[in-house]
Formats: structure tokens, C-alpha cells, sequence
């Protein structure tokens, strides 16, 4: 008999997870437990020198989270996973494990407002430098590397402004300058682009997002590519040089492929605490369990709401890269064939204030700062998420004054743009 490698919805359902050994509960188990009884002294201390794989504290890993973390991982067909606390929790990690004070991320300038605000600041105290580049120059990337540079870092599918990173072409430049290429995800979910079958090296997750999808939970996951090679150069000591607190052993030779993950796990997660509830990872695994369901259903609502705002005439422009005419349309489908996701913006003839209105007048949408909700959501960037940025910071990061991000759920087509017609008369 030959082996089958499961398909994509099977792994949605069934990766890293099993009937529990003990009850024989079918879904996976809350594991809502700080600690792990050790079976003896020999035991607790191969697990805290990293000689054998188990439960220690929830703080450093949980078996609820574990299966979050494997399923994840094998969607996205990496090597290993680590669960935290919010997808800002895993950018954090996944940097720490890279940076020492005065290296230096190249970023695109199209990022998440949030991911905007942690690398221009807070990474910034950590002596943390960003060299933005333009997903729509990608030789402005290249132009960024110095031997500075530890990593480069872009979204997908960037939020909020449907634009398509040509994920490919950037991953050549992270190879030729010998950095790992950082893919955030969330916006197409793997189940509409897989960053590292493009040359991503890791890929990370705002799990909270459409993989969770009923917009109920905080999480974050990091995906180990298993693609990098850690120990050139001695770039990454963190990886690469014997560490101290567990008898000298050199995470990259001993985790090989996985030792990225293993890194944010022993090192970043342990150390700065950023741990997801058990709870909440199964909020999430449940939600993950319908996410080609759901998202296909995003995407076709996504695509006729977009349709629909094209011809209106109070509409300026709709920037959607599932429209046949969309700059990004080619790209879309190289990288998202299946779909553009649910995330676009548009802009409306009147402005501000028109914005405003539209925000103040819909039923079935809520107005709130989140995305990837079964519900429809919907924001003025310019007066809520983005509005800390400058003005020119906000037009740089497609949240100028006229435009509206919608997040389009699964309800029906036809009730989503009853309300946005409505409120547009409003
Ligand atoms: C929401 C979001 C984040 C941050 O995730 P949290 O779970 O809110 O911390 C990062 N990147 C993108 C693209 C997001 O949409």
C-alpha cells in the first residue's frame, strides 16, 4: 500500500492531534495546568538541560498549545511551531532570536499599522533598527542590506491595503544577502498562499485573525521554515554559539531544522513570558478546523462586495487584487489564486467626513479595529488604527484620509451589501 500524504483539510482537522491517551477524548483536551509532575529526578533534569522533549511550565509549553503549533506548522509545511500569546507576542520572539542591539530589519513600508508602530518604537529601544523598504520597488530591498541587516521581514498579503509582495523575488535578495526572509501570514492564511513553498524562511501568524476566525481569541504562532542555515557566518550567536544556561549545547547542531523554533521557544518565550492560554489554543484549533470553508467563503463574499463598491458612485477607488484590473492582479494570481482574502479598502469620493458617516451608519457591519471575524467588520484607519501615524506615514501605509477597510465575513453576499448601500445613502 502506497502512503498518502494528507490533503490540506484533512491536516486542518487532524495535524497534531490524537484521541487523548488517558480518556480517549476525541477533541483535544484543555490542558488548564500551570505544571507537569516529573516521573523522577532524572527525568526533570533531562528536561531542563534539553536532553529530552516534554512538559514542564505552561510558561515554556502546554500540550493544548502543542497541537496548535504542530497543526500550524503543517499547514504551512514547515518543520515546528511555537504558540504565544498574540502575533505581536511571536514578531517580538521571532526578532529576538535574530537581534542583538544595532542590527538592522529591512521591512516594508506596507506593513499591519500595529507592526508599524512595535518596529519604528519599541524595537527601536531595543536598539532595534528598521530600514523600510517598498514592496512596490523590490530592488529597494536590495538596496537596504548592510552587514547589518539579521533579517527581512514582509507581510503577505499586506493589511490594510490589498497589496500583493512579489514573495519570491524578496526571497531571492534574503538569500543573496545571507538573512532570512520573515513572511507575516495572516492575511492569506496558508490556506490561500504558503510563504515557504515562495523561499520564506519562517512564517508567523496573528492566530487571533482568520485562522482562529470567530474573533474570539488572542494568539500568536511562529512557523520554522526549517530552510536556514543559522550557523553561517555566526550571524545568529543565539543559535549558533554554546549556550550557557543549558550546558553549553549549540541549539542550531542540536535541533537542526528546528532549531529556530526550539530558540523562541527556550530562549525567547522562556525568558520574556509572552505564553498563550491553553484555552484560547483550543478556541483556536476549533477554528482552524473549518478555515478552507470559511475562507473560500471570505473571499467569494470579498470579491462581490468589491465588485459591487466598483460601480458605486460614491466610490472612488476600490483597491481589491482579485479585480481584474487591480495592480496586484497578477500577482494575486501567482500567490493567492485561490482567492485575494477579505481584507481590502477603498476610498470614497468624500473624504474624511465621508468616511466617518459610512462608519457611524452601517447595522450588519461592526465598527471596530480587528479583521478576520465570521462578522463583517469594518474601520476608518484614518481616525482609529492609523491615526498615530504622521500623514504621510498614513497615505505610505494605504490608510490615507477617504479611505475605509472592510474585513468581509461569511454571512450572506447580499445582506453585507444591503448595509453598505444603506449607509452610503445615509
Ligand atoms: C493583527 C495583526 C498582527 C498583530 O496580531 P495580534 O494578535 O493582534 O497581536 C500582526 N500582523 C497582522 C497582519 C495583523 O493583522
Amino acid at each position: 500500500m502506497t502512503e498518502r500524504n494528507p490533503g490540506f483539510n484533512t491536516l486542518a482537522i487532524h495535524a497534531g492531534a490524537q484521541p487523548d491517551p488517558t480518556t480517549g477524548a476525541r477533541a483535544t483536551p484543555i490542558y488548564q495546568t500551570t505544571s507537569f509532575v516529573f516521573d523522577d529526578v532524572d527525568h526533570a533534569a533531562s528536561l531542563f538541560g534539553l536532553q529530552a522533549f516534554g512538559n514542564i511550565y505552561t510558561r515554556i509549553g502546554n500540550p493544548t498549545n502543542a497541537v496548535l503549533e504542530e497543526r500550524i506548522a503543517a499547514l504551512e509545511g514547515g518543520t515546528a511551531g511555537l504558540a504565544v500569546a498574540s502575533g505581536h507576542a511571536a514578531q517580538v520572539l521571532a526578532f529576538h532570536a535574530l537581534m542583538t542591539p544595532g542590527d538592522e530589519i529591512i521591512a516594508s513600508k506596507k506593513l499591519y499599522g500595529g507592526s508599524i508602530n512595535q518596529l519604528s518604537h519599541s524595537f527601536k529601544n531595543f536598539g532595534w533598527n528598521v530600514v523600510w523598504a517598498d514592496p512596490d520597488d523590490i530592488s529597494s530591498f536590495e538596496r537596504g542590506v548592510t552587514p547589518k541587516t539579521k533579517a527581512i521581514f514582509i507581510e503577505s498579503i499586506a493589511n490594510p491595503g490589498g497589496v500583493i509582495v512579489d514573495i519570491e523575488a524578496v526571497s531571492k535578495i534574503a538569500r543573496k544577502a545571507g538573512v532570512p526572509l520573515i513572511v507575516d501570514n495572516t492575511l492569506a492564511t496558508p490556506y490561500l498562499c504558503k510563504p515557504i513553498d515562495f523561499g520564506a524562511d519562517v512564517v508567523l501568524h496573528s492566530v487571533t485573525k482568520f485562522l482562529g476566525g470567530h474573533g474570539n481569541s488572542i494568539g500568536g504562532v511562529i512557523v520554522d521554515g526549517g530552510t536556514f542555515n543559522w550557523s553561517r557566518e555566526g550571524r545568529y550567536p543565539m543559535l549558533s554559539e554554546p549556550r550557557p544556561e543549558y550546558q553549553g549545547i549549540v541549539l542550531h547542531e542540536t535541533f537542526g531544522n528546528f532549531a529556530f523554533a526550539i530558540c523562541c521557544r527556550v530562549l525567547g518565550l522562556r525568558d520574556l513570558g509572552p505564553a498563550l492560554s491553553p484555552f484560547n489554543a483550543f478556541l483556536l484549533l476549533t477554528g482552524i478546523e473549518t478555515l478552507s470553508l470559511r475562507m473560500q467563503r471570505h473571499c467569494d463574499n470579498a470579491l462581490a462586495v468589491a465588485q459591487w463598491l466598483s460601480s458605486h458612485k460614491d466610490v472612488a477607488w476600490v483597491s481589491y487584487p482579485g479585480l481584474p484590473g487591480d495592480k496586484y492582479n497578477a500577482l494575486a494570481k501567482k500567490y493567492v489564486p485561490k482567492g485575494s482574502g477579505a481584507v481590502f479598502t477603498f476610498g470614497l469620493k468624500g473624504g474624511y467626513d465621508a468616511g466617518v458617516n459610512l462608519v457611524s451608519n452601517v447595522k450588519l457591519f461592526s465598527h471596530l479595529a480587528n479583521i478576520g471575524d465570521t462578522r463583517s467588520l469594518i474601520i476608518h484607519p484614518a481616525s482609529t488604527t492609523h491615526r498615530q501615524l504622521s500623514d504621510a506615514q498614513k497615505v505610505q501605509a494605504g490608510a490615507g484620509p477617504d479611505v475605509v477597510r472592510l474585513s468581509i465575513g461569511i454571512e450572506d453576499k447580499e445582506d453585507i451589501i444591503a448595509d453598505l448601500d444603506q449607509a452610503l445613502k445615509g
